[in-house]
């Protein structure tokens, strides 16, 4: 069954709360690799219900990555224990497909026995008891700010920073065109509430170390640009990381450099893993050029103007495959091409 017939299936934020009343103790999970979006809809959550007296635990298979690490509350973020969590819920966040959430977190959460999905992605196959699947919403955030609202949780400050780390990142600074009049208010609202935007905005977007940038120049001597001008892309070696001490957030919204050249509607970063999986992370610019479909082909997924694929090497192979799908693509579609 195709996601448009499942979207009747959405649990109303009174469903989800009346979960959350009649229970004490919860796990919160989100993706591996986790961005901002995935640790701030966490925190959000996670605060809202401590501040309501529930027993909560963050667990995240990679743990808090460094840039985060300012966030307030972030300490609340633990690897998987080794044994399963004693708790009734757990509730999954920013997370496409219950596998991303990662083999030891399932773990942890295994004796839950509730399972609340909560994402934004539209491929999430909803492999929750209760699914809130919004795929009109630009980051998990947002929908933790309306179901927080809605049910008039507690709204701390640990939770009102977060949500705003989570939309911010998410949607490249209130920039993608996935960005709604409901995310400006809610913005705005965030701040009445007392959220210090220049200090949040300069921890977030202000503070980067200096090896992102040496990874930066090491990306832009591989930059390739398509003969009809439409495809950017670069690659990351697995040696970059070694030579350069990479943690795996330092490549994160780096391709919008390549994203934001003129013609280019369809950027792409190559990044080959330590175990020797390729990850591709994919950037479009036109609603005609889906790139979640273009990582399906090879199972991955995402968004339709952001979406990444995992699949295995070696790097030289996976971007041959990738390069021709995308142009196989561009071909079908009415895209015409740029002359640089
Ligand atoms: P990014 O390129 O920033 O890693 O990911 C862009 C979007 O695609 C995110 O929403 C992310 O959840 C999704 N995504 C990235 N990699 C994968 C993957 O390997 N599998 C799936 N299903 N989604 C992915
Ligand atoms: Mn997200």
């Amino acid at each position: 069954m195709s996601d448009s017939h499942h979207h009747h299936d959405n649990a109303s934020f009174d469903q989800i709360g009346e979960v959350l009343r009649a229970h004490s103790s919860f796990v919160i999970l989100s993706h591996i690799r986790p961005d901002g979006d995935a640790i701030g809809s966490q925190l959000a959550l996670g605060h809202a219900l401590l501040a309501a007296g529930k027993k909560v635990r963050l667990i995240n298979e990679d743990g808090l990555p460094d840039n985060l690490m300012f966030m307030a509350g972030s300490e609340k973020i633990e690897l998987p224990p080794s044994t399963p969590l004693e708790v009734e819920v757990a509730i999954a966040l920013d997370t496409a497909t219950k596998p991303r959430l990662g083999e030891k977190s399932l773990h942890a959460a295994s004796k839950a026995k509730i399972w609340l999905n909560i994402d934004h992605h539209i491929s999430n196959p909803r492999y929750g008891d209760l699914n809130r699947i919004d795929p009109t919403s630009p980051a998990t955030g947002q929908i933790i700010y309306q179901l927080i609202t809605a049910l008039n949780l507690p709204l701390p400050p640990e939770t009102r920073d977060a949500i705003y780390v989570a939309v911010s990142t998410d949607t490249g600074s209130f920039q993608y065109p996935s960005t709604t009049a409901q995310t400006y208010t809610m913005a705005a609202d965030l701040i009445n509430r007392g959220l210090d935007v220049g200090t949040i905005n300069s921890n977030i977007y202000d503070n980067y170390p200096y090896r992102r940038v040496e990874l930066m120049r090491a990306l832009l001597n591989t930059l390739e640009v398509s003969d009809n001008g439409l495809v950017a892309h670069w690659t990351m070696i697995d040696q970059l990381r070694v030579d350069l001490n990479l943690r795996p957030e330092d490549s994160e919204g780096l391709i919008d450099f390549i994203r934001a050249i003129r013609g280019v509607q369809l950027a792409v970063f190559f990044e080959e893993l330590p175990d020797g999986k390729i990850r591709v992370s994919m950037r479009s610019k036109d609603r005609r050029l889906d790139v979640c479909q273009i990582a399906s082909t090879f199972g991955g997924g995402g968004h339709p103007l952001a979406a990444g694929i995992r699949m295995s090497g070696p790097l030289d192979e996976a971007k041959t495959l990738v390069l021709a799908e995308i142009h196989r693509r561009i071909q079908a579609s009415e895209i015409e091409s740029n002359h640089l």
